[in-house]
């Protein structure tokens, strides 16, 4: 029976507020494979959210029973209410979320140590800031490149599709993704036209006829933007790691807001330039485009 199921959330999190280190106590902890996933009560990493892995979990180290144990691998599990099963988050059915709390599995090779040894010590935790800076930049830089993305396409739709972005465009991105990964230098996007789409009102003959000039102008309004140095913000529904996390950032035409469960820079004082480059892949009939963009720190 796991020490942690009574009443219990979920791990609370700071990475959010951009927080690289803190103190907690280890509620939980649980052999996996070699391995042994250290439970927090509360964590300064970001874990990897294998549902949408967009941003890479963060890499450090975990000091506890004196000795300093490397986070290896920092992903998201779901443990069960009641039993206190560990299981993947991924492995969780729909109908069974409510029965299961989400937390920060941190793996570590155990140097000998039992799970018992842990349960219930005190531990610091501290993140690798180069890392996290440069994930938090590329990052920031995905979700502006986003809504310029938005306004550079908008010409592309027939009507009104069923989602708009907070600026009021056509919210392209949020409507054609079909992958987005954060590297330490660069972030990429992939998008798919299928037929939903399509009938959503996207033009996207025009589209592959005009890629040049939306290029252009998603790295004419990111320079505007940048310039502007206006802060980014995270606001939180709550400090459990399942609570809601909405992206914002005023922007000249309005506020840009977005949910996201990542980092970020506090403000676009971060950057000194991004780079947009958009290129069409085709791949057995089907053609994808192909955002990447590289932030430049300032
Ligand atoms: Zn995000």
């Amino acid at each position: 029976m796991s020490a942690v199921v009574s009443g219990f959330l979920g791990t609370q999190v700071t990475f959010h507020l951009g927080a690289l280190a803190g103190k907690s106590r280890i509620l939980d902890a649980r052999s996996i494979g070699e391995r042994i996933a250290l439970l927090l009560e509360r964590t300064s990493f970001h874990p990897v959210d294998p549902r949408w892995p967009d941003q890479p979990a963060d890499k450090g180290t975990l000091t506890v029973l004196s000795r300093v144990f490397p986070v290896e691998e920092c992903c998201i599990y779901a443990l069960h209410r009641a039993s206190g099963e560990l299981k993947e988050v991924k492995a969780v059915a729909k109908q069974e979320r409510a029965d299961y709390v989400e937390v920060v599995a941190h793996l570590v090779d155990p140097k000998g140590a039992q799970d018992a040894d842990f349960i219930g010590a005190e531990v610091q935790a501290d993140v690798d800031p180069v890392l996290r800076a440069q994930l938090s930049l590329q990052h920031s830089a995905s979700h502006l490149a986003a809504f310029a993305l938005n306004v550079a396409t908008r010409e592309f739709w027939s009507k009104t599709p069923s989602r708009v972005d907070t600026l009021g465009n056509p919210n392209f991105d949020h409507l054609a993704m079909s992958t987005s990964f954060i590297y330490p230098d660069h972030c990429e996007d992939v998008y798919r036209f299928g037929k939903s789409v399509k009938k959503e009102g996207l033009d996207v003959n025009r589209l592959f006829n005009n890629i040049e000039q939306v290029q252009s102008t998603v790295n004419q309004l990111l320079k505007e933007w940048i310039m502007t140095g206006t802060p980014v913000e995270l606001i939180a529904k709550g400090p459990a790691l399942s609570d809601q996390r909405v992206w914002r950032c005023a922007l000249p035409k309005g506020m840009a807001e977005m949910p996201c469960g990542g980092t970020h820079v506090a403000s676009l004082r971060a950057f000194s330039e991004i780079a947009y480059r958009l290129a069409i892949q085709e791949n057995g009939g089907e053609k994808t485009l192909h955002a990447s963009a590289i932030a430049i720190p300032s």
